[in-house]
This record gives C-alpha cells, sequence and structure tokens, in this order.
C-alpha cells in the first residue's frame, strides 16, 4: 500500500475510535466520585470492546507491523481510572495482538504496556503538580504527545527484527505518534462536551426546579411531583405568622434571611424522601410521603415545634423573637386544586384560632379491623 492509502486506513481507523468514544460518553451520568460496580465493568468492557474492534480494522505499515488506535483507549482508561485500569485493559488486547504474531507483536505489546505505565502513572503525577491542575487541551495536546514519543519508540525494534533498515521506521513513528496524540485529544474533547453539556443541564434543572432565595424546590416542582407522589401520602401547607410584622422590625433582607432559615430548618427535619417546596411568598409546602397516617400528625408537629425553635436564631433575630408557622394538613388524593384549597382552608382556621398550631382533616385513629 502506498503512503496515501496508508494514511487514508489511520484516517478511517481514527474516526472509528472517535464514533466508538463519542457512544461511550453517552452512557456518562456526569463527573461521578463514585461508581457502582456494574457502571465500571460495562466501562472496561466496551474500552475492551472498542479496541479489539479497532484492532480488526488496524493498518499494515509493514509485515508483521500492525498499527491502530487502541493505544488510545488504554491511555483514556488509564488517565480517568489509573494505572491498574490501564493495565487491565491492555492486557487482553496484547493478547490478542500475539495471537496475531508477526515481527511486531512483542514490540507491539511492550508499547501496550508502556501507554498504561506511563499514562497511569504520569496522570498520578501530574496531578500534584498544580500548575498542571488546569485540564487545558494544550496541557492535555503536550502529555500525550510525550505519552506516545515514547510509547511508539518499540516501531524502531520492529524495523530492526524483521531486517529493515531502522531509518524507514522515522515518518511512520512520527505519523503515527502524531495522529495518536489527535485521537486522545478529540476524545478527550469529545468527553468534555459531554460533561459539560450534562452539568449544564444540572445547572439548568436547579434553575428551573428550586427557588433562588431560599433553596427550596419551587411551585413548579410542586406540580410536578405533586402527580407523581407515592400514596399514602400528605401535603402540609405551610404560612409564616406575622411575617409583614417581621420584615417591618427587622427589614426585607433580615425577612429574607428568615425565609432561608426556614426552609433550612424544614429541609433538615424531614425525610430524605419529603419535599420542602416554596410554593410563593411565605408559603411553603412539605409533601410527606409516603407517610402513615397515624404518624402524619406528629410529623407535622414535630416541624412546627423544630420551626419556633430554632428560625428565629438561626435567622439572627435572637431569642426573644419568636418565629412560628401555622399549617393544614390534608391527605393527597385527588385533584391538586381540591387538595390545595382544603390545606388553604385549614391552615385558614389554624391562622384563626391563635396561630403557631397545625390542624387536619385525617383521622388520627388507627383504623380498627
Ligand atoms: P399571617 O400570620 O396572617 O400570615 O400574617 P402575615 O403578616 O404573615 O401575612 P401577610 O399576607 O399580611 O404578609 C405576608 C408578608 O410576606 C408580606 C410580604 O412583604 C412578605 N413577603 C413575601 N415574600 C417575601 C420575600 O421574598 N421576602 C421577604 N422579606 N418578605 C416577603
Ligand atoms: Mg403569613
Ligand atoms: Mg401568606
Amino acid at each position: 500500500m502506498n503512503a496515501l492509502g496508508i494514511l487514508n486506513e489511520l484516517l478511517v481507523n481514527l474516526a472509528l475510535l472517535i464514533a466508538g468514544v463519542t457512544v461511550i460518553t453517552l452512557t456518562s451520568q456526569g463527573q461521578e466520585t463514585r461508581e457502582s460496580a456494574v457502571r465500571l465493568l460495562l466501562r472496561y468492557s466496551s474500552a475492551v470492546l472498542l479496541a479489539l474492534f479497532l484492532m480488526t480494522h488496524s493498518v499494515g505499515l509493514a509485515p508483521g507491523l500492525l498499527f491502530d488506535f487502541r493505544s488510545v483507549v488504554i491511555a483514556l482508561a488509564a488517565r480517568r481510572y489509573g494505572l491498574v485500569a490501564g493495565l487491565l485493559v491492555a492486557l487482553p488486547l496484547a493478547l490478542y495482538r500475539l495471537s496475531l504474531g508477526g515481527v511486531g507483536a512483542w514490540p507491539a505489546v511492550t508499547s501496550l504496556l508502556l501507554v498504561a505505565l506511563l499514562a497511569g502513572v504520569g496522570t498520578g503525577l501530574t496531578r500534584r503538580i498544580p500548575r498542571y491542575q488546569e485540564d487545558t487541551v494544550a496541557h492535555r495536546a503536550w502529555t500525550a504527545l510525550v505519552l506516545f514519543g515514547i510509547a511508539h519508540l518499540p516501531f524502531f525494534l520492529a524495523f530492526f527484527l524483521a531486517g529493515r533498515p531502522v531509518v524507514q521506521a522515522l515518518p511512520i513513528y512520527l505519523t503515527v505518534t502524531v495522529l495518536s496524540v489527535l485521537g486522545l485529544v478529540a476524545a478527550h474533547l469529545v468527553k468534555q462536551s459531554r460533561l459539560q453539556s450534562l452539568a449544564q443541564t444540572e445547572q439548568l434543572k436547579q434553575l428551573v426546579f428550586v427557588d433562588s432565595l431560599t433553596g427550596a424546590l419551587n411551585r413548579r416542582r410542586f406540580d410536578k411531583d405533586f402527580c407523581q407522589t407515592e400514596q399514602p401520602a400528605f401535603v402540609l401547607l405551610l404560612d409564616l405568622d406575622h411575617f409583614k410584622q417581621v420584615n417591618d422590625t427587622y427589614g426585607h433582607e433580615r425577612g429574607d434571611s428568615v425565609l432561608r432559615a426556614l426552609v433550612q430548618t424544614l429541609q433538615q427535619t424531614v425525610r430524605p424522601t419529603d419535599g420542602v417546596y416554596r410554593l410563593g411568598g411565605e408559603e411553603f409546602a412539605v409533601l410527606l410521603s409516603p407517610c402513615e397516617e397515624t404518624a402524619v400528625m406528629e410529623v407535622a408537629q414535630d416541624l412546627r415545634r423544630c420551626v419556633q425553635d430554632l428560625v428565629a436564631v438561626r435567622a439572627g433575630l435572637g431569642k426573644e423573637q419568636q418565629i412560628t408557622v401555622s399549617g393544614g394538613l390534608v391527605r393527597l388524593a385527588g385533584e391538586k386544586r381540591d387538595v390545595l384549597r382544603s390545606a388553604d382552608e385549614l391552615l385558614y382556621q389554624a391562622k384563626s384560632a391563635g396561630r403557631n398550631r397545625i390542624i387536619t382533616n385525617i383521622s388520627l385513629q388507627p383504623i380498627a379491623l
């Protein structure tokens, strides 16, 4: 094959690498710190399969000397998960390469192990140097150049073993090294763009569903969760007592602190499966789900007591000022409009009865069978 034909096949292999990496990154769910064993196993198998697929489309550079972008896959695994991961990916590829035989077999295996070693150890080392912690494309390209520059040196050995002039390996060595750098940088960019878009989606979700002042879930999220909550579930509608007075006495900013302290207190008191929502102004809802009917009033009273005990101090108002809430507690059943209306009626009764109390229409007695 002439030089142009080789370059053409190399580019096809590069395109396969980028396509494969793109597909694998689609399975990524973000910058996970701890991945499950199943996910790790899936990632490992897909990396090995991709590299083996690339090897089945390798380019014959000279008799017994094959090239493809399997090294890039190993470098990606070693950079992301460390030396052991790199070696584990390299192992089946090395065995497969040995089974194909040829003068290039052992130099190829050496090259694979060098990639795992350099990428695994090198990444660990450079992460400790502050100026390399910034993950720029230029930094990636330079480290990839050093990595493949060293890892591809066994090419010269292969030429030597084949009895060919070693100098003939130079243009091939340079071409595959540069292409490998391109492959690694391209794979990195694909991965980065996927992670960026996941992070942006997460940010947008925050903007769409979270109240920016208090960090509570917002009304839009309440509407969504209301329909998806498992039964039996309850809605506790809460409204701050005499909040206008708080604003008038301490100022609007301190009023905002009270709203934040209230949400913090509610969020810390409810179970992780419950949700705290700001429906508007100084009106909040708590979705208690799923919850036993006999226990739910106790839960609501606990929340009310926590607000009374903690919110004023947390908002910096001091112990002498009390912040309290009144609430209406209803079962989550039927139309949202009706549920909210009856919770609102009970809330109104709680206000009329003197505030700082919860009123419910749920039967508090366990049903006798
Ligand atoms: P009640 O016990 O009857 O509920 O009396 P209240 O004073 O709490 O009720 P009212 O409806 O008279 O006043 C609600 C106040 O809530 C008025 C409004 O300025 C204040 N408020 C609503 N949203 C915010 C906010 O985002 N920040 C602050 N600081 N105040 C808010
Ligand atoms: Mg109020
Ligand atoms: Mg109100």
